[in-house]
Order: C-alpha cells, then sequence, then structure tokens
C-alpha cells in the first residue's frame, strides 16, 4: 500500500500506530548512524510514535541514550520506540505521565535526568491538535485548554525543569509546523501554538546562546502519525498531503534526520535561533 491510496481511518486521541493503515516509516530499517550524537543524552517528549519515535531511533543510532515521554494509554507504543533504541545498543528511559500537569511535566524531566546520568538534548516534540470541527465557533474550551497546555505549557515547564542541566555545547529542538506559517482554519488554536512556538524558540536561542546552548525547531509538513488519524475527519486522512508540491504526506523517517542536524555539535555547531522546514516543498517564511 502506498501512500496514495491510504484509506480514510479514524481512531481517538491520542492515536496507536497498530491500527494505521498504511503503517508508518520511522526509519527501522532504512537509518544508519554516523556518530554524530555519540555520548550524548536526550529527552525525546512524545517519543512513542510518528515522528518522535523515528528521532529516538535516529538518535540511538547516532549513538545517543534516550528517554521518551508519552501518555499512560501509549504504553504498547512507548515499548516498540524502547525496543528499537535498545536494539542500537543504547539506553531507553520511558517516562510515562500527562505533560498538561505542572508536576508531572518537571517529574517527567528529572526522571529523564536520573535514568540518563544527566541531559545534553531536549526534543520538545509532544503535541496536540484537534481539526474535526466546521468553523471558529466550534473551538470548544475543553480542546482550547488541551492544545495550549500540551503544546506550550508543557514546553515551558519541561524547559525550565531541563536547562539546569543542559551544559555547554546542548541543544534544544523544538518541534513546530507548517501550520505556523500556512495556517488551516479548522487548526486555528494549534497553528498559533506552532507560531508561538517559533517565537519562543528565537527567543530562547538569543538568551541562552552565552551559555553555549543552541535552540531550534524543525516545522514539518504533512506527516503520516497517529495523530492525523486520531484528530482529522476520516476522508481527510486519505488525500493528507496530496496538496503539497511533492503530492504525498512525508513519513516520519524523512523528518528525524532534521532534528539530527540540529541537535548534533558536529552538524549544528553554529546553528541556533533557526526553524527548518520538512513540508514536502511547502514554504516556511
Ligand atoms: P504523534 O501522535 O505520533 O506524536 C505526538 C505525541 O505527543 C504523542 O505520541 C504523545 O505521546 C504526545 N503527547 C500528546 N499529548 C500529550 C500529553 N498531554 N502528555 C504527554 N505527551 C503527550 O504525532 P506526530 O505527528 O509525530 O507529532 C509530533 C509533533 O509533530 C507534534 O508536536 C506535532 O504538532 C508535530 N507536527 C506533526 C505534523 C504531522 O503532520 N504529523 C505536522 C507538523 C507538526
Ligand atoms: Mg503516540
Amino acid at each position: 500500500m502506498t501512500d496514495q491510496d491510504r484509506p480514510a481511518q479514524q481512531q481517538e486521541p491520542p492515536g496507536l500506530t497498530e491500527p494505521m493503515q498504511p503503517r508508518p516509516d520511522h526509519g527501522e530499517q532504512s537509518y544508519r548512524g554516523h556518530g554524530l550524537l555519540e555520548g550524548r543524552r536526550a529527552l525525546v517528549t512524545g517519543g512513542d510514535s510518528g515522528i518522535g519515535r523515528a528521532v529516538a531511533i535516529a538518535f540511538a543510532r547516532e549513538g545517543a541514550d534516550v528517554a521518551i515521554g508519552y501518555l499512560a494509554e501509549e504504553q504498547e507504543d512507548a515499548d516498540e520506540t524502547a525496543r528499537w533504541v535498545r536494539e542500537a545498543g543504547r539506553t531507553c528511559v520511558l517516562v510515562p505521565g500527562d505533560l498538561r500537569d505542572e508536576d508531572t511535566a518537571r517529574g517527567a524531566v528529572r526522571t529523564a535526568v536520573e535514568g540518563l546520568d544527566g541531559l545534553d538534548v531536549l526534543v520538545n516534540n509532544a503535541g496536540y491538535q484537534m481539526a474535526r470541527r466546521d468553523s471558529f465557533e466550534d473551538v470548544t474550551t475543553d480542546d482550547l485548554d488541551r492544545v495550549m497546555r500540551t503544546n506550550l505549557y508543557a514546553l515551558h515547564w519541561v524547559t525550565q525543569e531541563a536547562l539546569p542541566h543542559l551544559g555547554e555545547g546542548s541543544a534544544i529542538v523544538n518541534c513546530s509546523s507548517i501550520q505556523a506559517y500556512q495556517p488551516s482554519s479548522a487548526l486555528v488554536d494549534y497553528a498559533s501554538t506552532k507560531a508561538a512556538i517559533n517565537n519562543i524558540t528565537v527567543n530562547l536561542a538569543a538568551e541562552l546562546g552565552p551559555r553555549g546552548i543552541r535552540v531550534n525547531a524543525v516545522a514539518p509538513g504533512p506527516i503520516w502519525t497517529p495523530l492525523q488519524p486520531a484528530t482529522q475527519p476520516a476522508e481527510k486522512v486519505a488525500s493528507f498531503g496530496q496538496d503539497t508540491p511533492l503530492g504525498r504526506a512525508g513519513q516520519p523517517a524523512e523528518v528525524a534526520p532534521a532534528f539530527v542536524f540540529l541537535a548534533s555539535s558536529t552538524t549544528g555547531s553554529y546553528v541556533s535561533g533557526t526553524v527548518l522546514g520538512v513540508t514536502g516543498g511547502k514554504p516556511v517564511f
């Protein structure tokens, strides 16, 4: 089954990998490491599935130990990511917990730091959207709260808690979106958080540069992950990504190298305060 004949399908949030047709490609069979993150210790929020899983696999194959954050109901996805990280010969620390709660979010970072014996790379990848709505008036307070807490509050709490552990040469990589540049009306609240994440990225890069910490973001276009069947109308899932210049949705495996590039002091040593688009051709300016 190719991306072009993906059937209409729907799940409830947060969504799982197993029911997806076709299954996403996280680089399990293709990603080759080059020692770009040798000995580094990374926390990837939302590392159980989708882009986060591909990042965890790539980081492990580049030589990093990895902690992954996720929701308790995603345990089976987290176990699968951990299996790949461990198969690469690296440690995987499992950190379940709902990052919408401040104590849980801060505690997750502490668990990761303990399990990894330190921290060098933080990937703020956990995110939430809801696109099953027809107009601005359909944005519920519950959706608004979930989107803002997951995408913005958690990013603040996790980053604040991580900062005392991040030394010179460390890197933060946030997950933005094409939605920061070309917002869809159904994703008005989500898109606004991604624009804010770009803004925070530039701001933090300025503040943390003198400490030798680089801060960047990746802005993915339409990527085939559980988030899509869990939050889009079923029929939109079938045509998802076909409006890009490359004419298809991307795979998580095609996004992970951007995170590696920005996280690594070998490839990204002079890159900070930037947003790298991986969008299938949609503009990120
Ligand atoms: P995904 O569903 O595989 O990953 C999102 C993860 O966020 C979940 O696995 C979950 O573990 C985590 N998460 C959500 N709410 C949480 C909470 N309250 N507490 C803890 N963890 C929570 O989907 P994905 O597409 O890989 O998403 C990863 C990132 O990529 C998100 O920030 C998303 O906004 C962004 N993104 C995705 C696309 C796309 O088309 N898939 C496009 C642009 C940006
Ligand atoms: Mg998941």
